[in-house]
């Protein structure tokens, strides 16, 4: 019998033992509020400023350019309104700019700031790899409000379908027209280089249950001198920025999992790669009517694709019966019988689009995993392919 296997890592995590260690003091041993002025709080504090610091190096910036938020969600929401709010606090006008492949923390945010903050959004459209193009950015940011604050937001690396966005042109593009750009770097948190000034991006959000951390802690990078206000109002920590007490050991676990990830990034990828490129090759060979979605530049750990003629949702349930932990693209609509927005948008016909699959590897993924998986799902695939749906007499 095998024992059950989870390639769903964009989902989330195990979190790192030593991660959980680093945590483990800051609950119930030194518990103080870093915002108070004794030694119990100075103690949390320093927790926090030495977890800012280790974070600042990873990122290549400054220790106060990092805002801690309770998660990715709340990261982009904070990056999407924060500057909106700014703008309209001085009377000026917003928009924002992004694409309906975004993950909902940006697309369904991008879309109630449209409805109730009197700003305007563009969504940008796709290529069939789900990439944003420079030049369909370039377009839209000639036309549209002048002198409005703007902001674009385009993630790193597309949860649904692993493709990596062209970030650094992107930004140098929004840049030229005097727009903000922010990354949802959630899913590439661990996977890919994360140097914001490399980058050039001026908003980079992540969280670390995506990279062995803890769930409920993500940060913000807010590049200095942007202007953001949080809706968020009360004891003023992080700068203003992030109002509410400080989750110590869940940043403090933050910080730990990130320097984790970075100490042998390539070492990683690479293996991450090798599995990915197996079931990316092996997958279409096996099963005919196989289409994988996404790019050739892809987040290491990521295989996604479209089967022809089959149920995602139930071909999730025939690899959880087999022990295979999978998903139909993200966590957050598995289960949802309506067609992935993200490969609507990429083009795919809603029949198609249903019968996604999408298989994530992580660091306790073995060979012999990969090789169940490449026997179990041809068999699914054909077992579903041969049910006939008799009509239901009326
Ligand atoms: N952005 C992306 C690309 C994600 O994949 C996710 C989670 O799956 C999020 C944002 C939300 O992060 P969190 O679960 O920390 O709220």
């Amino acid at each position: 019998m095998f024992q059950a296997i989870y390639l769903d890592h964009a989902a989330t995590t195990p979190t790192d033992p030593r991660v959980v260690e680093a945590m483990q003091p800051y609950f119930s041993e030194f518990y103080g509020n870093p915002s108070s002025p004794h030694r119990f709080g100075r103690k949390a504090e320093r927790a926090i400023e030495l977890a800012r610091d280790t974070i600042a190096e990873i990122l290549h910036c400054p220790r106060g350019a990092i805002v801690f938020t309770g998660c990715g969600t709340e990261s982009d929401n904070l990056a999407l309104r924060g500057p909106v709010v700014a703008a309209k606090m001085t009377g000026k006008r917003a928009r924002v700019i992004t694409a309906k492949t975004e993950h909902h923390a940006v697309s369904a945010t991008a879309a109630q700031i449209g409805a109730t903050m009197d700003t305007d959004v563009t969504f940008l459209p796709v290529t069939r790899e789900g990439i944003v193009t420079p030049d369909a950015l370039r377009s839209a940011l000639q036309v549209g409000p002048v002198d409005a604050v703007t902001i674009v937001s385009v993630m790193y690396g597309n949860n649904e379908v692993g493709t990596i966005q062209p970030i650094r042109e992107l930004a140098a593009v929004a840049h030229q027209y005097g727009a903000l750009f922010h990354t949802d770097a959630v899913q590439a948190g661990g996977q890919l280089p994360m140097d914001v000034q490399a980058l050039g991006v001026d908003m980079l959000s992540l969280s670390a249950h995506k990279f062995y951390g803890p769930k409920g802690v993500g940060l913000l990078y807010v590049r200095e001198g942007v202007p953001l206000l949080s809706a968020q109002t009360g004891g003023g920590q992080e700068n203003d920025r992030r109002s509410g007490t400080h989750n110590v050991p869940l940043i403090v676990g933050l910080a730990r999992a990130l320097e984790l990830a970075y100490t042998s990034l390539a070492a990683r990828a690479a293996d991450y790669a090798r599995h990915r490129d197996r079931l990316i090759l092996e997958i279409p060979r096996l099963i005919p009517g196989t289409h994988l979605t996404g790019s050739a530049e892809r987040l290491p750990n990521h295989a996604s694709c479209v089967f022809e003629g089959v149920n995602g949702n139930t071909l999730l349930m025939h690899l959880d019966m087999a022990g295979i932990a999978a998903s139909s693209g993200s966590a957050c609509n598995t289960g949802n019988p309506e067609p992935s927005e993200v490969l609507l948008t990429m083009g795919y016909p809603s029949a198609l689009a249903l019968g996604s699959l999408r298989l994530t590897v992580g660091r306790q993924t073995t060979d012999a995993e990969i090789d169940r998986v490449l026997e179990v799902l041809p068999d699914a695939v054909a077992k579903l392919r041969s049910v006939k749906v008799t009509p239901v007499e009326s």
